[in-house]
């Protein structure tokens, strides 16, 4: 079925108690045994497993094409279980403009419990072929990465990883599986933030690791999962799985307000570089047309100016509001070397722009008139 289908079905039914065609949310932490101390309907505890977290889980593994999937409460519990799953002493290749929180969990956490990381710039595939050594056991991959839009070939990626025979990663939290399909290109694994485009309304945490096969790395999750319990709350996967159910049309227009509002700032007079990968100048343009089918609602425009420019510009938009994250139907704007703090390699005139689903002319308007 078709990904509009699999976004508004998977994983949902109507209740054969009630005839809701609405999902009805689960709090409950207990579920009844039988009087043979069996659990019939599969529930034990809500650590191990829930109805509405089932039900997430069955949409996410049907939107990516894999076998199972795992929930979080956040992306970062995501990626903290895949390293979990690994061994001491195990070796990493991360690309060096993975989502920052990914890169701080490799640094610091996994550096004290044995991983050693080798972080490489992924759009570069000789520098890519060159990281991954014989005992690399997991290959991570982002792409579009973040803040500047860079694009990584995932299939030529993948052919690295199988030589040795390490795992690979990709996280699709920016593209989502509208726009690409990792599994189908070769991943073995996919992350996704469900705080981003999934949940689509900033109202939201969560996580997900999405497998190819129900194989044994992906059971070490489930424990690491069930075990340390990082998990989503009932509401929490409600509301993720609501957010997926308008997935397809919300990331299309997200794409098309990009695309014209980077075809807006590229021609501006005021406007330094612009990154998104929808542009023809984008020096991986023709990677992402073949290995995603828009390009995203993300890009970053970098002022003429120094920092305080950006921040001028930043403060003078009226219909972008400015703070971190995205992916919800509000845009939103952010001076993205200020987050990431000390040893950022982020331009200091860049602005990352989360493109929402206002009308497009009104974004163009405010940016306008904030560059003046
Ligand atoms: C936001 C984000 C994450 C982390 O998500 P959390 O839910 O905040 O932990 C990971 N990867 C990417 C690409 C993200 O944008």
């Amino acid at each position: 079925m078709r990904i509009e289908t699999v976004a508004v079905h998977a994983g949902t039914r109507v209740d054969p108690a009630t005839g809701a065609v609405t999902p009805a949310i689960h709090p409950s932490t207990t579920f009844e045994r039988d009087v043979d101390g069996s659990y019939p309907r599969g529930f034990v505890y809500s650590r191990n497993s829930n109805p509405n977290r089932e039900a997430l889980e069955e949409c996410l593994a049907a939107l990516e094409g894999g076998q199972a999937s795992a929930a979080f409460a956040s992306a970062s519990a995501a990626t903290s279980a895949i390293f979990l799953a690994l061994q001491p002493g195990d070796h990493v290749v991360a690309p060096l403009d993975a989502y920052h929180g990914t890169l701080r969990l490799l640094r610091e956490t996994f550096t004290r419990w044995g991983l050693e990381t080798t972080f490489v710039d992924m759009s570069d595939l000789d520098a890519a072929r060159a990281a991954i050594r014989a005992n690399t056991r997991l290959v991570w991959v982002e792409t579009p990465s973040n803040p500047l839009w860079k694009i990584s070939d995932v299939v030529a990626i993948g052919e690295l990883a199988r030589r040795v025979g390490a795992r690979y990663v990709c996280d699709n939290t920016t593209a989502t599986p509208v726009l690409q399909s990792p599994l189908r290109l070769g991943a073995d694994l996919v992350l996704h933030a469900t705080t981003k485009y999934l949940g689509g309304h900033g109202d939201v945490l969560g996580g997900a690791v999405v497998t190819r096969a129900r194989d044994e790395f992906f059971e070490r999750i489930r424990a690491v999962q069930a075990s340390g319990g990082a998990v989503p709350s009932p509401f929490d996967c409600w509301l993720v799985r609501r957010g997926i159910r308008t997935l397809p049309y919300r990331v299309r227009a997200h794409s098309e307000n990009a695309l014209r509002v980077a075809t807006f700032l590229h021609s501006h007079a005021r406007v330094e570089a612009v990154h998104y990968p929808g542009l023809a100048s984008h020096p991986a343009h023709d990677v992402a047309r073949r290995q995603m089918t828009a390009f995203g609602g993300m890009l970053s425009v970098q002022v003429k100016g120094d920092r305080a420019r950006a921040m001028d510009v930043a403060a003078k938009l009226r219909v972008f509001t400015r703070a971190t994250s995205f992916g919800g139907t509000e845009s939103l704007v952010e001076h993205r070397a200020s987050i990431e703090g000390a040893g950022t390699r982020t331009p200091e005139n860049l602005l990352r722009l989360s493109i929402g689903l206002e009308h497009s002319d009104d974004l163009i308007d405010d940016l306008g008139q904030a560059l003046l």
